[in-house]
């Protein structure tokens, strides 16, 4: 079944319809990027609405949906909503108000439902990856993987953070990917205790950590990577709280499989940091789902009470500890939970890199 299908089976009523709107879920379910466009999902078929500037291309990719070119686009909607004798219509509670309001007054006579139904049933099948995604997700860490190869050897004293960092992006784009995932983190030296701080005019120093946080974007499936590295020699504190990290990432990796608690995952992490004396230093979630979104669930978080894994997700295991105003160390890698544990699709090294500074 494709996606749409899998969305239209979800339907409560033959009379209720879906209509997805964000430009995350309307790729998702038909493959196709555009900034502009609307899917209209009934249980009988499928349509993708969209405006002169999308309407060839959308006729050449998108997979499942019946294509129409629409100036207006309730009148188009009420056409259809008539020919299928839909009363109901789900959207998605991201829908902006003014959006909304816009609907419910150019659809007379159909309910238009935001929230809850249509985003609960999408969320639910953003959670499972399928093969094909599985693989887009990979190439996507492949090329991730590449620009870390690549950066390593153009990080040294005098570098600024924001130069490594544009390298970085240069790299990954020049091998294909269609885009970054998102704007990449390098920070250095004291910066480095800023979880998520932007690239700056920093050069690199000897004695510096230099932590990256990076991925890259293929047919609209995102990779996240972290890895932190040494210039120069660093102090044995650096060394110690870097192998704390290590061993909580690791242990995190051990627990992960289908059935486990998301709290429970990122307990694992979070008690052999906290063991080491650095609980308070440790202030985000283990992990996040990883997919047509950056972030997306399941979260491994102290707050993600009542969330299991399952089997097929994609997810990120970043313990990290940051003390404020000296350095911080992060270690993240995105595994695909299985039955009996899960696969690490992140393949760069993770001990110590010393850097020659
Ligand atoms: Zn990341
Ligand atoms: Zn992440």
């Amino acid at each position: 079944m494709t996606r749409l299908e899998q969305l239209a089976s979800r339907l409560p009523e033959q009379r209720d319809g879906a209509l997805v709107i964000s430009q995350c879920n309307r790729r998702y379910l038909t493959g196709f990027p555009s900034s502009a466009g609307w899917v209209l999902v009934t249980q009988n078929k499928s349509y993708f609405l969209t405006d002169f500037r999308y309407i060839e291309a959308a006729r050449r990719r998108v997979r499942g949906a019946e294509c129409r070119m629409v100036t207006a686009v309730c009148p188009a909607l009420l056409e259809l909503c008539r020919f299928h004798g839909l009363e109901r219509i789900y959207v998605e509670g991201s829908l902006p108000v003014r959006e909304l309001t816009a609907l419910q007054k150019g659809l007379p006579g159909i309910a238009v439902e935001a929230g809850e139904g249509l985003d609960g049933w999408l969320s639910s099948l953003r959670l499972v990856k399928s093969a094909d995604e599985l693989e887009k997700i990979k190439e996507a860490q492949a090329l991730t993987e590449y620009g870390f190869d690549h950066i390593l050897p153009l990080i040294r004293p005098g570098r600024t953070e924001r130069e490594i960092a544009l390298d970085l992006e240069f790299l990954i784009r020049r091998q294909g990917a269609e885009g970054v995932a998102f704007d990449f983190i390098v920070v250095s030296g004291q910066n480095s205790s800023l979880p998520h701080g932007v690239p700056g005019d920093k050069a690199v120093e000897p004695g510096d950590f230099v932590t990256m946080d990076f991925g890259a974007v293929v047919d609209g499936w995102h990779s996240d990577m972290t890895r932190t590295v040494a210039v120069g020699r660093v102090s044995e504190e650096q060394k110690r709280v870097y192998e704390t990290v290590l061993q909580a990432q690791l242990a995190a990796l051990e627990a992960l499989k289908a059935g486990l608690s998301c709290v429970q995952g990122d307990a694992a992490a979070r008690e052999i940091i906290a063991a080491a004396g650095y609980g308070d230093c440790f202030g985000h979630g283990t992990g996040h789902g990883v997919g047509m979104e950056i972030h997306e669930e399941p979260r491994l978080s102290p707050s993600a009470a009542g969330q299991i894994l399952q089997s097929g997700s994609v997810v990120t295991v970043e313990p990290g500890i940051y003390l404020p105003g000296r350095f911080g160390v992060r270690i993240e890698d995105m595994v695909y939970i299985t039955e009996t544990g899960c696969e690490n699709l992140t393949h760069c090294e993770k001990g110590l890199i010393e850097l020659e500074g």
